[in-house]
């Protein structure tokens, strides 16, 4: 009996080591999200916020900081009398509404409808539309994976070619969704693809477009992250890699590339931290996973265009992140090009899009995708976007619905300038 008893405690521990807890969906019914408008105080209005139950919800917080305040914290902080706009009334509310997904339905071999852009969607109807986009295109594309994340999901591309048959032309290669919470850029990266495909049969542009250059795309580059804002959290930014003695989980995989990564000031050490960059470049699966397959491009044909696919902030953003004195070669040609885009990106519907180096316009970052891709993947072009909202609208990382196909049409048009211009 005494072996018997010992023998279960054994198992009843063993599971409690092995089974992690059961995590419960965070709600951020009442939380009131608010702009507060800094005037270069923000050291000060940090401090009365401290005193608060408050999420943040940006980095560059020198010109405002853009909070979500906890219901019961609401009126005290009204209190202070900063000035604010609303971003939310009630962000809970605002996510529910964002999460009734439209159901995804499509007969096979059949190009998907356009209303796959009036709603967002599960992960996995995500998976299986470009699946069907590409099934539908076999002469064009192809899907491909650069390797397994740390929860060992695919993470999955599509590779769109012209005329001169897969892999003959210089890279156009595009990331969406590295940071979790930013879902509008799953849905931009899949209407640019979307018109790529449908258009290239019967708009002399876009053939033009696909016959010179091969599009290597991945939507979701943190594939963990991007399900876990639709289980858990909504405003979840990081990788989901758990690490021995830390006891906060995730990795900012956008300050995580091996180049410059050592350098201070442009991420956090802490793991508990939204920009903590792990404990060496390099050691999140994802970008090993995403490193191997950049090498590939790199000597292949090269890389003309990259683009890392970011919200909120209307920001065009040329390298470098690490060092605002730092200059990349072809910097002229790139902030010319960066603002032609801004224009085009303008004529659609007048959102009005800040270009500049990323260091200087936006904040600076260490271990960055477009300076990895600029200096070691040898990309002629490699930028940051910032998509919907701006620095005057409302809303953060949760964009309605209506704004998918107005943000992914003006990004669209952008797109077509660059691809003629570059
Ligand atoms: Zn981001």
């Amino acid at each position: 009996m005494k072996t018997a008893a010992a023998a279960l405690l054994f198992v009843q521990l063993a599971l409690a080591t092995a089974v992690p807890k059961l995590e419960t969906k965070i709600s951020y019914d009442g939380y009131k999200a608010f702009r507060i408008k800094t005037d270069h105080n923000t050291a000060a209005i940090e401090s009365e916020l401290s005193r608060l139950s408050v999420v943040p919800l940006n980095l560059d917080t020198d010109k405002h900081i853009d909070i979500a305040v906890a219901p019961q914290d609401v009126a005290a902080f009204e209190a202070l009398k900063f000035t604010t706009d609303v971003m939310h009334e009630d962000l809970g509310a605002d996510i529910t509404k964002e999460a009734v997904f439209a159901p995804y339905e499509v007969t096979a071999q059949a190009i998907p409808s356009l209303t796959w852009f009036n709603s967002y969607h599960a992960y996995a109807d995500h998976v299986k539309f470009f699946s069907d986009l590409s099934a539908a295109f076999p002469q064009n594309s192809e899907i491909f994976n650069v390797g397994t994340s740390s929860q060992g999901r695919n993470i999955f591309g599509i590779h769109l070619w012209g005329s001169g048959g897969k892999g003959s032309k210089p890279a156009v290669y595009f990331h969406g969704s590295v940071h979790a919470r930013e879902w509008i850029t799953g849905k931009v990266v899949e209407y640019l693809t979307y018109q790529l495909l449908t258009q290239y049969g019967n708009n002399t542009e876009i053939k033009t477009a696909l016959d010179k250059y091969d599009f290597y795309i991945i939507p979701f580059v943190n594939p963990d992250g991007f399900v876990y804002t639709q289980t858990n959290n909504r405003l979840w930014r990081k990788n989901r890699q758990t690490r021995s003695g830390a006891s906060c989980v995730g990795t900012d995989m956008n300050r995580n590339w091996p180049y410059k990564w050592e350098v201070a000031g442009g991420a956090s050490t802490n793991p508990c931290d939204e920009t903590y960059k792990g404990a060496a470049g390099g050691d999140t699966p994802e970008i090993k996973a995403l490193m191997a397959f950049t090498e590939t491009l790199t000597n292949g044909k090269g890389i003309k265009l990259f683009i890392d696919w970011h919200s909120y902030g209307h920001y065009i953003l040329i390298p470098y992140g690490y060092n605002c004195a730092a200059k990349a070669p072809n910097h002229a040609r790139q902030l010319s090009l960066a603002q032609g885009l801004s224009t085009r990106i303008a004529q659609s519907y007048g959102t009005r899009f800040t270009t500049g180096q990323a260091c200087a316009a936006l904040y600076a970052t260490t271990g960055d995708s477009t300076d990895y891709l600029t200096d070691v993947a040898k990309a002629e072009f490699a930028w940051t976007i910032e998509l919907r909202p701006g620095s005057s609208a409302s809303n953060g990382f949760v964009l309605p619905a209506a704004q998918i196909l107005p943000s992914s049409i003006e990004q669209w048009e952008g797109l077509k300038y660059l691809l003629a211009n570059v």
